[in-house]
């Protein structure tokens, strides 16, 4: 039985927060019953809260958590096909399908997102380039609409609603299950390959090479200047062989209670020595240029997961993830334009990553875009941090590329209409299988996303 409470609800960015009254749904009966008794409310389901900014929330509406909905529902183990209930996170199916030889096609920064919510950011990861998007890997979905129909929708019916919702940001309906494909590993083991590099020109160099690994990412200072723009550490990764030993990273070290947010909740990264300081010492950590060794599955997918509820490090105010991609471009002008506005800003970007993303793109909502793409955490600095990202959306929108509405809190309507030429598509499809406007969010709201279009 689904129980209503109110609470108080926010993104991993800790920015907007908000009061949201909410039903607990331990199965799909409570969603059709949530459902059939709104009373006229918008709803909006919520998986693992990791949405940085407000593509989660809903104020004045119903919030339907969905983290009960946990169930494995079959496993084929010659193909990796896997039936999974929307609630299911990345967390589980790697803790139960690793020691079988199997993990997620797509993972990203963080194990601790379900895999509704995966299909409706249509998460990427560091192998996007040769694997493409969660969707990518999706044969179909299970999808309570708000006649209180269940479809099933996949790349021959009801093909449109299935593209819409990938990336759909919980706005066609209430994904209730899925089949996803798992690939084979032969161990729990990563060999992993970093290299220190000096400026975007070295990053290239080194996306370049490693083309044929699987997994590639870069962390990047976004304090870095002039002739060091762009420098930080590239690193490409891949499955290792069967029987392959792994070399236990530094915060393995450290006993678990010590490793959370909570205890180093003090304003931390809201402090520009600090910001510096932590840059520094990522880049310095590495002593040589180049170093390959073999790490778990864990630190090097989701190392920042070792430290709970990191968010905590930024204080009350929260923080802005900004997370963009541009279109290729040999000269990378738009790419060095934005990072020279952000270094040049008094802003303090702290954590920052850079990826090649590769050629697959699903349309709609749907982020990823062929180009370089470039997520920097931002302490919440009110106006400073505001105009700043203005200025970032002018440049990424005259250049042809666009910001991850995942990670976004802010963005206003003109911006994200040309950074997203397909939203109105997106939307009829959207309204056809939604007609009354039932499923919001504040995030919808404030792209006018779900408005009548006027
Ligand atoms: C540390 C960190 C690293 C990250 N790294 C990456 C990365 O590398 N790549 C990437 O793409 N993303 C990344 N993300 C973002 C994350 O993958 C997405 O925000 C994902 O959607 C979170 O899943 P969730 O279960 O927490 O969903 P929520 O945050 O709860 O919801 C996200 C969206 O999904 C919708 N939704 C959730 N469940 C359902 C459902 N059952 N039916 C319909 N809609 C639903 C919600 O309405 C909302 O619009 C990262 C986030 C964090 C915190």
């Amino acid at each position: 039985m689904s129980t209503t409470v109110t609470q108080q609800l926010e993104g991993w960015g800790r920015y907007p927060r908000i009061s949201a009254e909410c039903v607990r749904a331990g199965s799909r009966r409570d969603l059709q019953d949530a459902i059939a008794s709104r009373d006229g409310k918008p709803m909006l389901a919520r998986g693992m809260g990791r949405a940085y900014g407000d593509a989660a929330l809903l104020s004045s509406g119903i919030t339907l958590l969905t983290e009960r909905l946990d169930r494995i529902l079959g496993f084929d183990a010659d193909t990796g096909w896997l039936r999974c209930e929307a609630g299911v996170s990345i967390a589980e199916i790697v803790r139960i399908f690793l020691p079988r030889g199997f993990f997620p096609p797509v993972v990203p920064g963080t194990r601790f997102v379900s895999v509704g919510g995966a299909l409706a950011s249509d998460i990427h990861g560091k192998n996007h380039h040769v694997a493409g998007t969660w969707s990518s890997h999706v044969r179909n979905v299970e999808l309570l609409k708000s006649t209180g129909e269940i479809v099933v929708c996949d790349a021959d019916h009801e093909s449109e609603l299935f593209r819409a919702t990938a990336g759909g940001q919980g706005l066609t309906g209430i994904i209730l299950s899925m089949e996803i494909r798992l690939i084979r590993v032969e161990s729990p083991a990563v060999e992993m390959e970093s290299i220190r590099v000096r400026n975007l020109e070295e990053f290239f160099e080194a996306s370049d090479a490693a083309s044929d690994w699987p997994y590639s990412v870069g962390w990047i200072n976004g304090l870095a200047k002039g002739n060091s723009l762009g420098r930080g550490i590239f690193m490409a990764g891949r499955h290792a062989p069967a029987g392959t030993r792994v070399k236990k990273g530094p915060l393995a070290l450290i006993p678990r209670r010590f490793l959370s947010g909570r205890l180093l909740q003090s304003n931390l990264l809201l402090n520009g020595l600090t910001a510096r300081m932590f840059n520094a010492a990522y880049y310095r950590k590495q002593l040589r240029r180049n170093i390959r060794r073999n790490v778990g599955v864990y630190p090097y997918f989701f190392p920042l997961d070792a430290v709970h509820r990191w968010n905590l490090m930024y204080g009350n105010r929260g923080f802005f993830q900004y997370q963009y991609v541009v279109p290729p471009d040999p000269e990378h002008r738009a790419l060095r334009q934005t990072l020279s506005e952000i270094s040049n800003s008094r802003t303090l970007p702290v954590l920052g990553v850079i990826k090649e993303f590769g050629p697959e793109q699903h349309g709609g909502l749907s982020f990823p875009t062929p180009g370089v793409t470039v997520a920097l955490d931002f302490p919440n600095q009110g106006d400073r941090s505001l105009s700043l990202f203005s200025r970032l959306d002018d440049i990424v929108a005259d250049a042809g590329g666009r910001v991850y509405l995942t990670k976004d809190a802010r963005l206003g309507r003109d911006a994200f209409r040309r950074m997203y030429p397909d939203w109105e598509r997106w939307k009829v499809v959207r309204d056809a299988a939604d007609p009354d406007g039932v499923f919001q969010s504040d995030l919808s709201r404030r792209l006018g996303l779900t408005d009548a279009v006027d």
